[in-house]
């Protein structure tokens, strides 16, 4: 009877409660909250991240890469790479060599693989047989087939957050062969009303809460599916926000008086490309006038932001102190006032209120564990160690700063 009641038990949980057996790919689900600071969690609001702390991983912050904006940001937390080194060096940037730019907005130069440096996880995935999926993700809808995740979608904005999850959903439900261990979801919608209304309005919590609703969506329709006890979740995002007050603006051709200069990027960095000669002369301009934003030569910008080499990083580079805006066009400074926004990001990635938010839950990671400040960068080369397969050489995401939050392998 014993004996029968033992074989019992060992085939309920084998049917039933299928833990993860050694050599099984996983599965992890990596999700971006676009602008959620570290602290919007701490506001009572969240109950489904309240629970990712207290059944998974939370780190009190989550760094992330300079410059602290959306799409250089995305593509190092799945490239393990510094911007400097990934080339995607702002939302928005000129290639002096071709007089090409890559700009957010337009969607050619965004499916364009020639700007990406470095190597995606999806990719990594791809060429250790990994199928992935991609609800969106800057840098996921490349031209070169090899070079983005196996299933994909357009950037639309308008997508609905139901459906998206529902996307997610419907991959895990594929037959094992067609089935993505792999998968991304975006959502944009803090971001957009952290700029419009700022990061202590009353809006923005409204915002916080719809997400972490979305978040439970995700987990409900997950406990349903068959492999539901095997997936991991991640919630990250790619930067936070801080208050902009409209009289903060600085007018960057007030400055240079008349001198020329091509200006790239906008609000928190801006690249200067003088004409041949002309450096010197706009460096010290600028330097001598330099209130609320540093102005560097290429070769002077602090080395932790880890922003230099790269060609398309100008001769001159302007970073806005936090809080403040620097305008590059030369119309008069009271018009453009009130479309300043009301939060904003790109600042130094060391300020706190630059900083996202990292949870994750599943069988990968500890449980209960709260950690101090983890780095974007170090991302990918987790994702590795999860899945089992090597990262790229020369990231400059580190293991060992991350590896702490997983499991002990048996
Ligand atoms: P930022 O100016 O850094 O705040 O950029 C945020 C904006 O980037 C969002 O409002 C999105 O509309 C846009 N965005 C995010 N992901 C993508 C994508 N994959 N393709 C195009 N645009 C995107
Ligand atoms: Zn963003
Ligand atoms: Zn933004």
């Amino acid at each position: 009877m014993r004996r029968f009641l033992n074989i019992f038990i060992f085939l309920f949980l084998f049917l039933f409660v299928r833990l993860p057996l050694a050599g099984e790919t996983p599965y992890l689900i990596l999700i971006s909250f676009d602008g959620f600071r570290w602290d919007y969690a701490n506001r009572d609001i969240t109950p489904n991240l309240e629970r990712m702390k207290l059944e998974g991983v939370s780190a009190l912050s989550l760094q992330p890469v300079f410059p602290s904006k959306t799409f250089p940001s995305h593509y190092s937390i799945i490239s393990g790479l510094h911007p400097q080194n990934h080339g995607i060096i702002y939302n928005d940037f000129f290639n002096p060599a071709t007089g090409e730019r890559y700009k957010v907005g337009d969607t050619s130069s965004v499916r364009n693989s020639r700007w990406y440096s470095g190597e995606a996880f999806w990719q990594t995935a791809r060429r250790q047989g990994i199928l992935t999926a991609s609800c969106f993700w800057p840098g996921s809808e490349v031209d070169l087939t090899y070079r983005r995740p196996t299933y994909f979608k357009r950037y639309d904005r308008h997508r609905s957050y139901r459906q998206r999850v529902d996307d997610a959903l419907t991959w895990l439900q594929l037959p094992e062969e067609k089935r993505p261990h792999f998968i991304t979801l975006y959502f944009e919608e803090t971001d957009d009303v952290g700029h419009a209304y700022g990061p202590d309005s009353p809006e923005i919590n409204r915002a916080i809460a719809h997400l972490d609703t979305v978040l439970g969506w995700l987990f409900t329709g997950l406990a349903k599916l068959p492999v539901a006890r095997q997936v991991n979740v991640v919630v990250v995002s790619d930067h936070g926000m801080t208050i902009v007050k409209p009289e903060n603006v600085v007018n960057i051709p007030t400055l240079l008086a008349g001198t020329d200069c091509r200006i790239e990027g906008y609000d928190q960095v801006l690249f200067f490309w003088p004409d041949s000669g002309k450096t010197g002369k706009i460096y010290r301009q600028l330097k001598k006038a330099a209130q609320h934003f540093q102005i560097y030569r290429r070769n002077e910008i602090p080395g932790f932001y880890h922003f230099r080499h790269h060609p398309f990083i100008s001769p001159l580079v302007a970073i806005a102190d936090p809080g403040w805006v620097l305008q590059k066009s030369k119309d008069a400074v009271p018009a453009k006032m009130e479309k300043v926004s009301k939060g904003a990001h790109g600042y130094d990635n060391h300020f706190l209120d630059m900083h996202g938010i990292f949870y994750a839950i599943g069988p990968a990671f500890k449980s209960g564990y709260r950690t101090g400040t983890l780095r974007s960068v170090d991302i990918y080369p987790m994702l590795c160690k999860i899945f089992d397969i090597p990262p790229r050489r020369n990231i400059d995401g580190k293991l060992e700063r991350v590896e702490f939050i997983l499991k002990p392998e048996k």
